[in-house]
């Protein structure tokens, strides 16, 4: 998947099936299943591939523990349904991860433990394996930095991990390998309509500042937290649809819970989910989840999130991590459907998909997990009001890119893993590489930046740039990975 051949493919003449707007999980997801089934598929990224929210997840593939507790009981089974497909379809990328549920209280155990069972229940044949009680003892066998302090024992249980920001380049090169052109760095900034219906877009390649209208059949607008904008160039007077919400991360040294397990508090003594999972040998430690009033793209921790979360591992884990502790944190954007209450925790995690009178297709909520299901579920909306051709979805049992490839070290400054995802990955920056084709910059952020430099001068060789391009990189590069360390 190479930038200047994707963008050889770009045709005014040409109509296409489907065009995409937004290259996170839902719209690569989509461009997987479109190009798939046989069409002739076009995907626009603003920026680079999974830059929003779908490189900045707490990197688990699962049902979610938390919605069979508010009793969603569909979301909670299509969910199980999509994580046994996903490990079986990108084995690189996702594995089975044990999570314990340490119990404090006496109702804990049976409580949680029979939620557990139903949930394996549920997972059927696509279970990761059964959930099992542990005593004090096999708790802090397998969890020894667990506060030990009225600890009770632990329900242990199976969930997928993975990393999304891989996940989402290689869904990019499945959809290419089936014939999908998609591009990076090439914001759509109007919609084209011919008598009040669309008939395609207008998208910048900020490469060459080369404007290109682009006709096609369907348009969908995956856009995450962005959709509100994308249907305002739709319709003007619509009614904001998006309510997003901010989680964040801390990511510290693997020291704080060594062991392969991952820890689960269903809830924290202020009613919130805390997760601390090991990841690419370190750990990450979150989420929170605050209403925020805009979208923007590229979300800070607020200093009392920052707080909640180093307070509250404190509780659970027996050395306290401070702030000097933090390699990295990352904030991301929740696009929440918006429901009566304001109440984000409360909003829908469903997937929710809209076609307005011009004939514009939204798809948005859900999560990573769910990505597939959401793209079977646009696909056929977009055959069915658009009379494309009848083609059955066929990513259930698609494998994903780079299932059969040796896998980029998450940490990696080689010149040929550089050169690698130059040409084969649309690697534009130095943020692309240190924060997603790697993911150095979520590891290690001050390893990160001085990283920086060498990688740079690879990629100026490799794209024939001069030195004051390595000058703006390096600025560029610098202002975003302060954002990941604490001030
Ligand atoms: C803190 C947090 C933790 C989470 N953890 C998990 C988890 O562990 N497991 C899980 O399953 N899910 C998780 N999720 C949910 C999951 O990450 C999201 O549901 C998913 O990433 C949303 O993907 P998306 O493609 O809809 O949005 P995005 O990833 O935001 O993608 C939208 C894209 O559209 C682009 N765009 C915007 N405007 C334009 C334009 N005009 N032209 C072209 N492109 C445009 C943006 O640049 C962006 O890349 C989490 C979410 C958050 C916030």
């Amino acid at each position: 998947m190479n930038r200047t051949v994707q963008q050889q493919q770009l045709n005014e003449d040409l109509t296409w099936d489907i065009a995409i707007i937004g290259g996170g999980a839902t719209g690569l997801g989509a461009a997987v299943d479109a190009a798939s089934r046989g069409f002739k598929t076009i995907l626009l990224e603003k920026y680079d591939f999974a830059s929003g929210t779908s490189s900045r997840s707490t990197k688990l593939v699962h049902g979610g523990v938390r919605y069979l507790q508010q009793g969603n009981i569909k979301l909670v089974m299509e969910a199980l349904k999509e994580r046994g497909l996903l490990l079986q379809n990108a084995p690189h990328l996702v594995h089975n991860q044990a999570f314990l549920l340490p119990s404090y209280k006496w109702w804990e155990t049976p409580f949680y433990g029979l939620g557990l069972k139903i949930y394996d229940w549920m997972a059927g044949k696509l279970g990761l394996g059964a959930s099992r009680f542990l005593s004090k003892e096999e708790t802090l066998k397998q969890a020894p930095t667990l506060n030990p302090e009225e600890l009770r024992g632990a329900i242990l249980y199976h969930d997928g991990q993975f990393d999304d920001a891989r996940l989402a380049i290689d869904l990019a090169k499945t959809a290419s390998a089936h014939g999908a052109v998609l591009l990076n760095y090439f914001p759509v900034t109007a919609l084209l309509k011919n008598d009040g219906k669309l008939e395609g877009l207008v998208a910048v390649d900020e490469q060459t500042k080369k404007q290109y209208n682009i006709k096609a059949r369907a348009i969908i607008n995956a856009t995450g937290v962005f959709s509100d904008d994308v249907m305002n160039m739709d319709d003007p007077g619509h009614e904001s649809m998006i309510s997003p919400s901010q989680g964040i991360h801390l990511v510290v040294d693997k020291e704080f819970l060594p062991g392969n397990a991952a820890i689960l508090i269903p809830k924290t003594d202020d009613g919130r989910v805390l997760f601390a999972v090991p990841w690419h040998n370190k750990v990450v430690l979150g989420t929170t989840d605050t209403p925020v009033d805009h979208a923007t793209t590229e979300p800070v921790p607020k200093e009392e999130e920052i707080e909640f979360i180093l307070k509250h591992s404190a509780l659970y884990l027996s050395r306290d991590p401070q702030r000097s502790d933090i390699k990295s944190m990352f904030a991301g954007l929740r696009p929440l459907v918006k429901g009566k209450t304001q109440k984000t925790a409360a909003l829908s995690r469903d997937h929710l998909i809209i076609t307005s009178d011009s004939g514009l297709i939204t798809i948005t909520g859900g999560k990573w997990t769910t990505y597939r299901k959401m793209a079977e579920d646009v696909i056929n909306i977009a055959i069915k009001e658009n009379s494309l051709e009848e083609k059955k979805c066929i990513t259930g049992t698609l494998m994903i890119s780079g299932h059969d490839q040796l896998q980029i070290d998450p940490m990696s400054v080689s010149e040929k893993d550089i050169a690698y995802c130059v040409a084969n990955e649309m690697c534009m920056t130095v943020e692309d590489y240190l924060s997603r084709r790697t993911r150095h910059l979520l590891l290690d952020a001050r390893s990160a930046i001085a990283a920086a430099p060498q990688v740079a001068a690879v990629m100026a060789g490799l794209l024939a740039k001069d030195s004051n391009w390595i000058t703006h990189q390096l600025e560029a590069f610098d202002r975003i990975a302060k954002q990941h360390l604490p001030s």
